[in-house]
């Protein structure tokens, strides 16, 4: 049987993360190799390691016919492929910063300015939109360190805690765009191979959702039922059942896992009790 090639990165941060997205969805892979190529044993799906920047390239060619990498290095590749499921990791913002002396002016700062990036495609985009002219030094790595040296004014990277900048003397006045892991994929699949694809991604969308939302249970006096119930708003809607105690309910629900503190705080005031906040394992929609 055919099986569907799916390039993940050989090794850096979306490395491990890939690899536990795939074992989520239930698929073996064999560990601890240090090959280019496995197969799983249980799903057919060959998985190729290989450096996030080549990705596109090898995915628009039909090499790989799928992808995991950062949605930056899609952009700025500009390949022929299909971004299809964001993944919800690997999440960074690509900025602008400025040696942290310097008094930032708004975007005209940037006028006439030499601006060091890996990303000269995005950042040439984000300069046309603006009306700036900047010149840009491409380099491949440490961009962090190119106004320290002379290489540049300032830098068009990469950030997610803002450490590294701050440890090279610079800050971030900008945000042109953010990223996350993405899932792509080639432009012409064959039929077999996109319902292997299909799948994979029913899968995947479960272990998302999951992840998202949690399972929550409480008793609710039944004199404020509607005011808890609209915190709630559940898959169709919360279950309900009847407490031994009168005039109280058992109220069952999912909620978005970044809303959970907010609901909670509420609905403690609408006098919520024995509140239980649970994982989900899988959830089917
Ligand atoms: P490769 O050797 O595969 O080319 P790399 O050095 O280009 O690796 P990594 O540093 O491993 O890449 O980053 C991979 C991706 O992780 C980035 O393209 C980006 O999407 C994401 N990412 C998330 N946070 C950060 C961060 N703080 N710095 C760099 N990349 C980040
Ligand atoms: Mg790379």
């Amino acid at each position: 049987m055919n099986k569907l090639k799916i390039a993940i990165q050989k090794n850096g941060r979306l490395s491990e993360k890939s690899l536990e997205l795939l074992s989520e969805c239930g698929i073996k892979i064999p560990n601890g190799t240090q090959k280019l190529k496995t197969s799983s044993s249980n799903f057919p799906i060959e998985i190729l390691f290989l450096r996030d920047d080549d990705i596109p390239q090898y995915v628009e060619q039909n090499v790989a016919d799928i992808g995991i990498l950062g949605e930056n290095e899609v952009w700025e590749k500009d390949r022929n492929v299909e971004i299809i499921k964001k993944l919800g990791f690997g999440n960074c913002r690509m900025c602008l910063a400025i040696p942290k002396e310097e008094i930032y002016t708004g975007i005209s700062y940037f006028n006439n300015k030499k601006i060091a990036t890996s990303y000269p495609r995005i950042l040439n985009k984000f300069c046309k939109k603006n009306n700036i002219k900047v010149e840009i030094e491409e380099i491949g790595g440490s961009v962090e360190i190119a106004p320290g040296i002379g290489l540049a004014n300032c830098i068009f990277d990469i950030v997610s805690t803002g450490s590294t900048l701050f440890m090279n003397g610079l800050k971030e006045v900008e945000t042109v765009t953010k990223s996350e892991a993405a899932l792509i994929k080639s432009k012409n699949l064959s039929q077999d191979k996109q319902l292997i694809l299909n799948k994979l991604l029913f899968r995947i969308q479960s272990v998302i959702y999951s992840k998202e939302n949690k399972y929550i249970l409480l008793n609710a006096p039944n004199e404020n039922l509607k005011d808890i119930i609209s915190l709630l708003p559940g898959i169709k809607s919360p279950t309900l059942l009847p407490l031994a105690k009168e005039g109280w309910s058992s109220v069952h629900s999912v909620i978005k896992e970044d809303k959970f503190w907010d609901i909670i705080e509420q609905l403690k005031e609408f006098g919520a009790q024995g509140i239980l906040v649970i994982p989900i394992e899988k959830m089917i929609l």
